[in-house]
């Protein structure tokens, strides 16, 4: 399962996308590539793969993306040997990407499922912002514009969750997680699996049929 995970910068994704993978078991994280230059603390290979505009313009012409945009002025983009590794090894990925990705993502994977992590109000965002104090005051001012715009396509997506306070919202972004995998298309496997251990039909039928009526 691609679990499409986006909000506005300072929406609080990324935290509750790691309280989640605390305490869901089967998940992976597919980290991107991108051109913006690493944070104070960010680990390359960890938060993202950090590369020049050049390798990531060489990666997106060899169609190594998935999906690709430019945000914010930088590049993103998740890499498909990523996502691959991830469902190989069994496990259901998460994206965390923005809204343009998402519709990319859609395209690709009808039955991806995308949740939209919205903040209270426009002034928490701000204020998550500042306090983080990553950006430069103008990239700061460039990510609350986009972030109206990028609310407003709330509506492309399968869920919303209101980020107001961690907990709940990750209890609820992991209620999400675990209803996707019960959807009945996603449980043949395990269905068949556990029919085979049941007696064959015509053992099923000497005992009297589908509901003992005839
Ligand atoms: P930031 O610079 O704050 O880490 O990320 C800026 C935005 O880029 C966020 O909305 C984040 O979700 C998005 N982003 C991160 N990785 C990807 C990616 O691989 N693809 C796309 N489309 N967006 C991404």
């Amino acid at each position: 399962m691609l679990i499409v995970v986006s909000s506005p910068s300072g929406g609080g994704k990324g935290t509750l996308i790691r309280r989640v993978r605390q305490t869901v078991p089967g998940l992976s994280y597919s980290v991107s590539w991108t051109t913006r230059k690493p944070r104070q603390g960010e680990v390359d290979g960890r938060d993202y793969h950090f590369v020049s505009l050049a390798e990531f313009e060489r990666m997106r012409d060899a169609g190594g993306f998935l999906e690709w945009a430019c945000v914010h002025g930088n590049y993103y983009g998740t890499t498909w040997s990523e996502v691959e590794r991830a469902q190989r090894a069994g496990l259901d990925v998460i994206l965390e990407i923005d809204v343009q990705g998402a519709a990319n993502v859609r395209r690709l994977a009808a039955d991806a499922v995308t949740i939209f992590i919205i903040p209270p109000s426009f002034e928490t965002l701000r204020e998550r912002l500042i306090r983080r104090g990553s950006e430069a005051p103008p990239d700061l001012e460039r990510r609350l514009r986009n972030a109206r715009f990028e609310v407003e396509r709330y509506r492309e997506f399968d869920y919303v969750i209101l980020n107001d306070e961690v907990e709940r919202a990750a209890a609820q972004l992991a209620s999400v997680i675990y209803a996707e995998r019960a959807r009945c298309p996603r449980q043949e496997a395990l269905v068949r699996r556990v029919l085979e251990t049941f007696p064959p039909v015509e053992e099923a039928n000497a005992h009297g049929g589908q509901n003992g009526c005839g």
